[in-house]
């Protein structure tokens, strides 16, 4: 019997059984690598300029049209120094395919309001618009950071970064006191704090003289000595606030990380890392650092948009194979995170088809939500070419899927690069707490889903 149930059933281990030492000091080194990109990059603009820089320190050349490429050749498109594609070029050609890694390093956050800083009560805010999906609630009492970039009037461009050195002061949006919290106590949690009341606290000190905004003023006299900013610049900024800080180990054993925007920066690591030293690949190798998943994937930066098609003519073009041919022969692992089972929250799970930390990179046939709405759902020759290259690779994969069935849902880019004619799969590193200003992975998935992204760029 004990034969017959090792031959015939299917039985997942934890992927700490029969982990060798040599694997888990590599693991543990990735992992760090991992957590400097982390601290290094909180929007798509960073982990995007982190990309260009470290891709050209590993001979990677900007990609522009008419340029000759070759087998080995390692190349790259920044697009508008959001979202970038990079490849390196296959021994076979273009019309045999490409090996694909699509993932996303844009995370939820609040975003500044175009015209966002005023005074109330002798206190300076800043209003702000969230982007994705949030539970408000999480981001006010924590400490937060200003991120991002502003285009001033004379057409300069500043990068701002405030309260992530430990010199740097932090901003704030308040919660109520539970002394006097008993009407918002009653309320639900999608309203306990609505978006209007995420206004971030800048400052309260006056500045000597007469007027209602003697504190805005003073805020906005910082600003302006230390960015050479006006009022008016907010106007055409792009500046957004993230959780302040550090990624930090967390748990006794140290095995798990947690971080702000594992989603999906923990895929587009695991994707990026194993393309920067590869040698030449059979089929050509891309990887997708995409924008505005969070939204919808749409915009100029996000996978809806053309800019795909621009960087993979250009490829096929300089080989004169045409990008409907290369687009029907290729393969894309669309690398995102699903959830992790969590034992405080068992009744939003299928426990038999739910990812489990430590279990490794969890491969999903579909996502979507009610009926499977919206998702690409991978056949089974799909699901069986990674099945196949992951167990030939030695990849430790479970299965996974987004919460019980009409118990919410969501997407990835995996649609829109099925819709594109590219036989397409989702996975992805388990995530606790997915959305939350810290989330939690498990080192062992994350190391896992690179050697997932690894076979694939190798198959
Ligand atoms: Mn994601
Ligand atoms: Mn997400």
């Amino acid at each position: 019997m004990e034969e017959l149930r090792n031959n015939l059933l299917y039985s997942p281990k934890n992927g700490y059984t029969g982990l060798s030492d040599q694997q888990k000091a590599d693991m543990n080194d990735y992992c760090k690598r991992y957590t400097a990109f982390l601290d290094a990059c909180k929007t798509e603009r960073e982990a995007t300029t982190w990309a260009v820089e470290t891709a050209e320190a590993n001979g990677f050349q900007a990609m522009v049209p008419g340029k000759a490429i070759k087998p080995g050749d390692k190349v790259y498109l920044n697009n508008r120094g959001k979202s970038i594609m990079l490849a390196v070029i296959g021994s076979e050609s273009l019309a045999n395919g490409a090996n694909i890694c699509a993932a996303h390093v844009d995370s939820p956050r609040m975003d500044i309001k175009p015209n966002p800083l005023y005074e109330d009560s002798e206190i300076a805010y800043l209003k702000t618009h969230y982007y994705g999906g949030i539970k408000k609630y999480q981001w006010a009492t924590i400490a937060l950071a200003l991120h991002g970039v502003v285009y001033r009037k004379d057409g300069s461009v500043i990068t701002v970064s405030i309260g992530e050195e430990e010199s740097d002061p932090v901003l704030y949006v308040s919660d109520l006191l539970p002394h006097l919290a008993a009407d918002q106590m009653q309320k639900t949690a999608a309203k306990a704090i609505e978006a209007e009341q995420m206004n971030v606290i800048m400052g309260s000190e006056p500045l000597t003289g007469e007027g209602a905004d003697m504190v805005k003023l003073h805020i906005m006299k910082l600003l302006n000595e230390k960015y050479g900013m006006i009022e008016e610049d907010f106007l055409s900024a792009e500046l957004t606030m993230v959780p302040a800080g550090k990624c930090r180990e967390v748990g006794l054993d140290r095995s798990l990380l947690g971080a702000y925007g594992h989603d999906d920066r923990v895929c587009a690591y695991a994707e990026i890392e194993p393309l920067l030293t590869m040698g030449t690949p059979k089929h050509t190798a891309v990887c997708i650092l995409a924008d505005k998943e969070e939204i919808g994937s749409v915009g100029v930066s996000g996978m809806l948009s053309h800019a795909f098609e621009y960087f993979m003519e250009m490829l096929c073009d300089a080989q004169g194979v045409k990008l409907s041919h290369c687009f029907a022969n290729s393969f894309c692992l669309s690398a995102d995170v699903t959830n992790a089972f969590d034992p405080n929250f068992p009744e939003v799970s299928d426990r038999r088809n739910n990812a489990k930390v430590n279990y490794g990179v969890a491969i999903m046939k579909y996502t979507g939500s009610r009926g499977k709405g919206g998702s690409s759902d991978a056949a089974a020759e799909a699901m069986g070419h990674v099945r196949t290259t992951l167990d030939n690779a030695g990849v430790i994969w479970q299965i996974g899927t987004l919460g019980k069935v009409d118990q919410g849902g969501g997407g990835t880019v995996a649609a829109y690069m099925a819709n594109r004619n590219i036989v397409t799969v989702d996975a992805g590193v388990p995530v606790v707490s997915m959305h939350a200003p810290m989330e939690v992975v498990s080192k062992l998935d994350c190391y896992m889903t690179m050697l997932a992204c690894k076979a694939i760029y190798e198959a």
